[in-house]
Order: structure tokens, then sequence, then C-alpha cells
């Protein structure tokens, strides 16, 4: 019988782990995202979508999928569904290693300034308006209405439907990657003045940072929630070779 792996997705970084894993005749994978943009990038190994419950809920699917281990491939900001696979995985005796992207580190150049979540992006934008770029999911989007003196640029995976109650917002419906030369031109486009943006990690949407350096411009990033320590690896290759030492439920 293989081994049922449950990846839990959300990233680039599940999407190559399944691809990697989906020709290993020993092993199950099944990626879990939380159901949070319309239409998911296609998965090559079967895919569940929506919340477990919490972590009774996933203690309860763990075991009625006899799931062989868990790779916590989450967000760096998803840090709930870290804690709980955390809190699972060790009650039911389930091992867990989690894929972790580094955070970006400023260099020079650089004009970041971290904030503590989105009421402490809004208190740094201040009261002067400005022309604003929101690179946020489009759940996170809908507080920037207590400051609607700004100008806003919104990118997002899904449209933000309604569109926000601001006088002045453009948006943006894109998947990433993104590249420096893109971000550069859509900077400039708009004459954005800041981005708001979350430390997420990966090449994938570094492009922004590259451009914000190039323009001079300032870049308020959403402080990293703190996630549990649990065996952590970079790449997907680490993740292939750890499996390799894990037994099946009742082996
Ligand atoms: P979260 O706060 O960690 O999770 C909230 C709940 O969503 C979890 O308790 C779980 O529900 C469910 N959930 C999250 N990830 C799941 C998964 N892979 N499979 C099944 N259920 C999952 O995460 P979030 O609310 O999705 O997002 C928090 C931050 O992460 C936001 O800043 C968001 O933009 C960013 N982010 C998330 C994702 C993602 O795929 N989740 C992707 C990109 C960015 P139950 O308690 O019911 O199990």
């Amino acid at each position: 019988m293989p081994r049922r792996i449950l990846i839990l997705g959300g990233t680039g970084e599940a999407r190559r782990l399944a691809a990697r894993l989906a020709g290993e005749k020993k092993l199950y994978p099944i990626v879990s995202l939380a159901g949070r943009t319309e239409n998911p990038a296609q998965m090559p190994v079967p895919v569940r979508v929506g919340g477990f419950g919490g972590i009774d809920g996933l203690r309860a699917y763990l075991t009625a999928e006899r799931i062989a281990a868990v790779i916590d491939a989450t967000h760096p900001y998803a840090a709930q569904m870290s804690r709980h696979a955390a809190a699972a995985c060790a009650a039911e005796g389930v091992p867990l290693l989690a894929l972790r992207r580094q955070p970006w580190k400023p260099v020079a150049g650089d004009r970041w300034r971290e904030v503590e979540g989105v009421p402490g992006a809004l208190a740094a934008l201040g009261e002067t308006p400005r022309r604003v770029f929101l690179a946020l999911g489009r759940n996170e989007v809908r507080a920037f209405e207590a400051a609607p003196w700004h100008a806003y640029l919104v990118r997002s995976v899904d449209p933000v439907e309604p569109p926000l109650a601001v006088p002045y917002a453009d948006y943006v419906v894109a998947r990433g990657p993104f590249t420096a030369e893109g971000d550069l031109e859509l900077l400039r486009g708009h004459r954005i003045a800041v981005i708001v943006a979350k430390n997420s990690g990966g090449p994938a949407t570094y492009g922004k940072m590259e451009a914000a350096r190039a323009l001079g411009l300032e870049v308020i990033l959403l402080r990293r929630p703190a996630v549990p320590q649990v065996p952590a690896v970079e790449t997907v290759e680490e993740v292939a070779h750890w499996l390799e030492t894990v037994k099946a439920p009742d082996a």
C-alpha cells in the first residue's frame, strides 16, 4: 500500500512538491487547499478543499484517511493552519515536516518598514494622501476602506468584489510569478509612492521589491506571524528525502 501523504498547500512549493511526488509508486500524496482562490492552479495529485474544522477536525481526518506523514507547505502567513497541523500531528503521532521559505532580507537601497498587520500598515500610511500599491490578498485589502483619502492600486489573484468603497482605486487581477521589469512598469505607470506587502519570501513575488528599490520607494511590510517550532526544510528535494524515512502508520 502506498503511504498517504498530506500536503498542506496554497503555495507554489506545495504544487512543486506534489509534482515531484506524483510519480513515486510508494507514495499517495493528497494536497489540501483552504479554498481561498476561485480557480486554484491545477495539481497532478488528488486535492481536497476547505478547512478541516480546527485541530480536532484535522486529527479526525488524519486518522480516517490513514495519513502517514504531513508536509506543511502553507504560506508563511497562514500561521493558524501551521499551528493546527503541529498540534494535530503531535496528538496523533503523525510525523510532520514544514517546507518553509526564508523571508526576504533588505539590501542596500531598500526602504522597508516592518509593521504589525494591516492596522500597522494603515497607521504607517498616515493621513496625507498617497498613491499606494496593495500587494496583499483580496481578503486583507478591504480594511483599507478605513483610509479612503489614499489612491489604491490593488493586485490580487481573484477580483475584489465588490470594489473597495473608496473614491480612487484601480485593480489588477493577476497570478504570479511577476518580474521586476513588469512590476517596474506597473509602479511607474500608476505613479505609486508606497507599497504595502507581505514578506512572503521566494522569487515569485520579489519583483516588486526590486522595482521599489530601483524607484526608491518605501515598502511597508506586514511582519511575519510566528509559526510553531517543528522540523523544517527549504527545498522539495529535502522533503522527498525525508519521506523515504517515514513508515506506514501500521508498519
Ligand atoms: P490561516 O489563518 O492559517 O487558516 C485559517 C483556517 O483556514 C485554518 O484554521 C483552516 O481551517 C483553513 N486552512 C488554511 N489553510 C488550509 C489548507 N491548506 N487546507 C485546509 N484548510 C486550510 O490561513 P488563511 O486564513 O488562509 O490565510 C492567512 C494568511 O495567509 C493571509 O494573509 C493569506 O493571504 C495568506 N495566504 C494563505 C494562503 C492559503 O492557501 N491559505 C495562500 C496564500 C496566502 P480549519 O481550522 O477549519 O481546518
